[in-house]
């Protein structure tokens, strides 16, 4: 038969299914053209066997990195009825139930990502062996996309590797490597790669006799009925610490398998099917559809193009070693980039050094890298207090004291020290970078690069253009942040760039909220009910209530009244409350850092008299003003899109994926409404800092949405 996508060799009786044929790509994932290809091979597969011309199946891919990655998320996206979806999940599990049920061995040889439809696949083989290489990870993370695995997976998993293993792998979504996945009995054996098909033909031989499924671990149908039912209440429990409750996949999936434990294979794959479908079609796997598809955008260089050739920097160095340049200088040598760190003593090397290594000993800890790897890393940061060897680097990322005389100074004196194709970032949180590109004689090379604290931990990274920036200096920063595994934005300059400028009204609300009157308490728990990762006060704990002064301030300065900051955070600060570094801030945190409660002195600075505020009132409160200032940057055309802004607050302060994004949000709400609400507030609580801006208004006398602007 004439294949496209897949390819099928009989030789010695054995069927050799090939996916990622013809394919150009470094990925294959199963779209319909490649499922509609499956489904006839099967069955002519299966016919072979029944006419005893093949005698055993084996499954590869053709593709050297990836076996296969999952279903095409932009088929799932397409889907718009629960049927549909259901439909669409019954087909693949026809494929899957027939390769199930072919009376020969069947070998899945895995090599390169194992993930959803694909371990799905593999699952419906007798035996699953992989390579032991770095890319082989194997996985069910549909729930990362509100969904269920349609294909049997849930069916199959708990079979191979046992109900809590199977739970903690489908609910977590999480991707395991060879070695676990041996350890767990996902995978029957781990090989070379180069020797996985010879070994795939010797199982094969093993399982002669033995054609049917491996006995199960743990069937969902014959394991013990109490021993399950609290197996999963006390998944249900930790789902619902973990997600709030605010996480519908979890749940569903929680359900399916529950109450089709005692289900035949029909019966269970119908309902899973139909969990699929009601599953794909929900506003909230949308959402998280709709972040998948912005991180995929991400993935490219989609500003100002340049003639030049361009390609990520490889040697790098990072001037200041303390907080910020510490994290980045364990970046750098975690991305192989050899980096210098360079401070003005050695005391102070020795803190960044502190640092990254800390970051490092936790990876060991949590198994993450192995001593050797720790060794070799942390040594590769060369410690200086010159600019020795500053020639050699193609990216120097400046972290010093936040002062533009002396930061201007330092970069005049760095040019002189590094080569004329040497990037210059600087990672100021509230400088102008535009300020800052006087200092060079080639400003060309120059941009701000705004990292988030700490900065293992935070994803975004932001890449900050100035009027004089050459385009191969941002793809270059871009290039560098991916290669950093990290998510880049890219902004023009302007005050507090993306995240901060957006933060800080909301911050600022949240203060006036509390001086009205609003508990404390009512304020944070809003937020926490929105699905914000914390409240406000705890935030500005985690950030520092000096450093949010200071960016409120500089944003005042420059955005005026709207963003007027509160004397609140200044009479805080006064007592010497700088948040969660001091232990101190609007919660008390312990010498661990964990918060035992509000600060009683912070909430005597409030009004006596409480008064009572509806939840989603505090909430319209302090997200509205978000909403309007987001639609001043698009309006300044600081961003080009309404996408790169919701990526920058997903990552940037953990503004709830499961609602898509702030302006996905607002989008979904009906911005007529939202304007009116604003105005309201306008009306009735502070003209300044809700003055409505044009750019929603004029979205709203178009009737268009902030995607389709
Ligand atoms: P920090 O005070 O912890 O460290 C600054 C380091 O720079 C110190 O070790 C100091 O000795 C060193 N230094 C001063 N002058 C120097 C010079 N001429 N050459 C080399 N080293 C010099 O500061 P930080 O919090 O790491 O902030 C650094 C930069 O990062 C600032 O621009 C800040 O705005 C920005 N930033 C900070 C955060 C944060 O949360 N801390 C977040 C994002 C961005």
């Amino acid at each position: 038969m004439e294949t496209k996508n897949i390819s099928l060799e009989i030789k010695d009786k054995v069927a050799y299914i090939g996916f990622g044929y013809n394919n150009e790509k470094s990925m294959t994932t199963l779209d319909e053209p490649t499922l509609k290809e499956a489904k006839e091979l099967v069955e002519n597969v299966k016919g072979k066997v029944k006419s005893k011309e093949v005698v055993g199946v084996i499954f590869f891919s053709h593709i050297d990195s990836c076996f296969i990655a999952g279903a095409d998320i932009n088929l799932i996206s397409t889907l718009k009825t629960e049927s549909d979806g259901a439909f669409g999940a019954e087909q693949g599990q026809l494929i899957y139930n027939d390769i199930e049920d072919l009376s020969v061995p069947t070998v899945a040889c895995v090599h390169g990502p194992c993930l959803g439809g694909g371990m799905e696949l593999a699952l419906a083989c007798k035996t699953i062996i992989c390579s032991g290489d770095k890319k082989t990870i194997l996985g069910l993370p549909e729930v990362k996309l509100g969904l269920i695995p349609g294909f049997g997976g849930t069916y199959r998993m708990p079979k191979r590797v046992g109900l809590p293993n199977a739970l903690d792998l489908i609910l977590a979504g999480k991707t395991i490597n060879a070695k676990k996945a041996k350890r767990i009995g996902l995978v029957d054996g781990v090989y070379p790669k180069e020797r996985l098909i010879s070994m795939g033909e010797k199982w094969l031989k093993k399982n002669k006799k033995k054609a049917s499924l491996k006995e199960s671990v743990t069937d969902l149908a014959t394991d013990n009925f109490i021993t399950r039912k609290i197996i999963f209440q006390k998944a249900r429990e930790s789902v619902l610490k973990l997600t709030k409750g605010f996480y519908q996949a979890p749940l569903k999936i929680l359900d399916t398998m529950e109450s089709g434990a005692s289900k035949g294979r029909a019966s269970y794959l119908a309902s899973e099917a139909q969990a699929f479908g009601e599953l794909c079609v929900s506003e909230q796997s949308k959402n998280l559809q709709h972040i998948f598809f912005l991180m995929e955008g991400a993935k490219k260089y989609n500003g100002p193009k340049s003639e030049k050739q361009v390609s990520a920097p490889a040697r790098g160095a990072v001037l200041g070693a303390g907080t910020m340049g510490g994290g980045i200088a364990w970046l750098m040598s975690n991305s192989n980039m050899y980096p210098l760190l360079k401070d003005i003593n050695n005391d102070a090397l020795e803190l960044g050094l502190k640092q990254s290594s800390a970051i490092y000993r936790n990876g060991v800890k949590k198994r993450k890298l192995t001593f050797e790897d720790f060794e070799r890393k942390q040594r590769s940061i060369n410690p200086t207090t010159s600019y020795a060897g500053f020639k050699n680097v193609d990216l120097v990322i400046e972290a010093i004291v936040e002062n533009l005389d002396i930061k201007k100074k330092v970069f005049a004196d760095l040019e002189n020290h590094v080569s004329d194709d040497c990037i210059i970032a600087s990672n100021t949180s509230s400088l102008k970078v535009t300020d800052m590109a006087e200092a060079f004689e080639r400003p060309e090379r120059f941009a701000g690069l705004h990292f988030f604290n700490p900065v293992n931990k935070m994803p975004l990274v932001e890449i900050v253009a100035h009027d004089k920036v050459a385009p191969e200096t941002l793809e270059a920063l871009y290039k560098f942040v991916l290669a950093s595994k990290k998510t880049p934005v890219l902004c023009k300059d302007g005050p507090g760039f993306i995240v901060n400028r957006i933060l800080i009204p909301y911050l600022n609300e949240a203060s006036y909220l509390l001086m009205e009157g609003v508990p404390p308490q009512d304020v944070e728990e809003a937020c926490l009910n929105f699905g914000m990762p914390m409240g406000p006060g705890r935030l500005l704990d985690e950030v520092g209530l000096d450093v949010a002064a200071k960016v409120g301030k500089i944003l005042y300065d420059s955005l005026g009244e709207r963003v007027r900051p509160i004397d609140l955070s200044d009479k805080i600060t006064e007592l010497g409350f700088l948040g969660k570094k001091n232990g101190k801030g609007f919660f008390l945190y312990d010498e661990k850092g964990k918060e035992t409660g509000p600060n009683p002195e912070v909430m005597n600075l409030l009004p006596k008299k409480k008064i009572h505020m509806d939840e989603v009132e505090i909430q319209k409160r302090v997200f509205l003003p978000m909403i309007n200032e987001a639609s001043m940057i698009l309006d300044e055309g600081l961003v080009s899109s309404a996408a790169e802004v919701d990526l920058a607050l997903i990552f940037g302060i953990g503004f709830p994926p499961f609602r898509g994004g702030l302006l996905r949000y607002a989008d979904s709400e009906g911005l007529e409404r939202i304007a009116k609400t604003i105005q309201e507030y306008a009306d009735n609580v502070d003209a300044k800092r809700y003055a409505l801006s044009d750019y929603l208004k004029n979205l709203v006398e178009q009737k268009k949405k902030f995607y389709e602007a």
